[in-house]
């Protein structure tokens, strides 16, 4: 039965992770509701024991494996199959030129891998490294022992390891306060993943997520490298002012013309809806007088009100008061117009606002912006800059809005842009703006 516990713990262990104590004592505990609470006890023991006698109790951890001697006693011994990995891992990181990232790589080409083939994580990576059973030593129930099996790696060479293990945390904890501008927005033309933002000693990059497995020959791209050519894009996206304020007056045009159109429609509409309110009156009426029965009552209502629903709806469209859309979209054009100014003045978490208020993805592909998706109302805003924008970006491509809409349909797509997922980001930059930044006049002028 002894063994019956051990064995459990093996299975449900990971091969790079070594089990702790508080680990083997859950165990247990499960075990003393299969078995007995007196056996798991005497498990537990009999573990612990082992353990102060400088043997390993439960599963090797890699580089390591579990052998019985001719006596039958469990020893942990070399495991020649893996310790040379091991080895490598220890004296790579030691070199100060790898992140536990790359590190993971490089050691999975050199055939260091998870049991599925994949790659180990940066965590694996580490635990691997701060674990002391590769100096002798060993560490469970919080408690440190002298081991009776063999240091595979010198002690220098560990504290080495753990120097820089050390030193990356002290500036990852900084890093990871840092944030990336375009994380989340750019994607991978080759595999349409989106790409990840990384950390790095030797300069931070973005990547493809499937890079990592080799599924995609996505290139890293150095984060300065991509943020530079959108900041160049933004000089080169922003529509001339005079454009904007054609597009404004068309946009009212187009609202002036709805209204004088409608204005016959509502009238019938209002006329409508009062006969359809007269009839269900005398329905009622009939139904009292018992003039009709209550299945025709039924039907006809129903009739009734349904029509009486129908226009009511269609009045709600042509009555709709457009105040607020027009604002949004006289904001948008501020916004459109001075996209490189604001990116230039804003602080970081403003231009990642910014980027992601006109942004709904940027596609790339060896190390080139290829497509660009733009949010509702800029994928009209912007269209017409397409030209300016190719001659600096040859391979780019908008994906706009259909060319050629009817004024009717570029008013419909730009009122409804106020209820786009961005339109909120877009006010709290706007906001910002108003706060000092900007100072713009009723004509769109802005002033900075
Ligand atoms: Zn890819």
């Amino acid at each position: 039965m002894k063994k019956e516990g051990v064995r459990l713990i093996s299975v449900t262990e990971n091969i790079d992770e070594n089990p702790s104590g508080e680990f083997i004592e859950n165990v247990l505990v499960a075990m003393a509701q299969f078995y007995s609470r007196n056996l798991a006890e005497e498990v537990l023991k009999g573990m612990k024991e082992k353990f102060e006698r400088g043997e390993w109790p439960v599963k090797a951890p890699i580089g390591y494996k579990n052998v019985r001697d001719e006596k039958s006693h469990s020893q942990v011994v070399e495991d020649k199959n893996t310790s040379y990995l091991i080895k490598q891992l220890f004296r790579l990181y030691a070199t100060g030129q790898y992140s536990l990232g790359s590190l993971s790589e490089e050691m999975a080409k050199r055939g260091l891998k998870t049991k599925n083939g994949k790659l180990l994580t940066p965590e694996q990576i580490k635990r691997i490294l701060r674990n002391k059973f590769y100096i002798g030593k060993m560490v469970m129930w919080e408690e440190e022992v002298q081991g009776k099996h063999k240091p595979i790696i010198e002690g220098s060479l560990f504290n080495q390891v753990q120097n820089i293990l050390q030193e990356r945390k002290i500036t990852q904890d900084k890093w990871q306060k840092r944030d990336f501008l375009l994380r989340g927005l750019v994607y991978c033309r080759n595999c349409r993943r989106r790409l990840t933002a990384e950390v790095h000693p030797r300069g931070d990059y973005y990547r493809c997520q499937s890079s990592v497995n080799h599924k995609c020959s996505g290139k890293y791209i150095p984060t300065k490298f991509l943020e530079d050519k959108i900041g160049t894009l933004y000089t080169l996206m922003e529509p001339p002012v005079k454009l904007l304020k054609l597009l404004k007056t068309e946009i009212e045009e187009v609202h002036r013309n709805f209204q004088a159109k409608s204005k016959n429609e509502i009238l019938n509409l209002k006329r409508k809806i009062a006969e359809n309110e007269a009839k269900m009156d005398a329905l009622v009426d009939n139904l009292a007088t018992k003039t009709i029965t209550p299945e025709v009552y039924k039907r006809y209502s129903q009739k009734y009100e349904k029509e009486i629903k129908n226009a009511k709806d269609r009045l709600a469209v042509l009555e709709k008061d457009y105040s607020s859309n027009f604002d949004f979209i006289d904001k948008c054009m501020i916004l459109a117009s001075t996209i490189s100014k604001l990116h230039k003045k804003f602080s970081f978490r403003q231009r990642k606002n910014l980027a992601k208020a006109l942004f709904k993805r940027i596609w790339v592909k060896n190390r080139e912006l290829t497509k660009i998706e733009l949010n509702p109302p800029f994928d009209f805003l912007l269209r017409n800059q397409t030209r300016k924008i190719r001659s600096t970006f040859p391979n780019l491509v908008f994906e706009h809005y259909p060319l050629k809409p009817t004024k009717e349909e570029m008013f419909e797509h730009l009122v409804n842009s106020v209820d786009s997922l961005s339109a909120p980001l877009i006010e709290s930059l706007l906001k910002i703006r108003r706060g000092g930044l900007v100072k713009f006049d009723k004509g769109l002028r802005c002033v900075m």
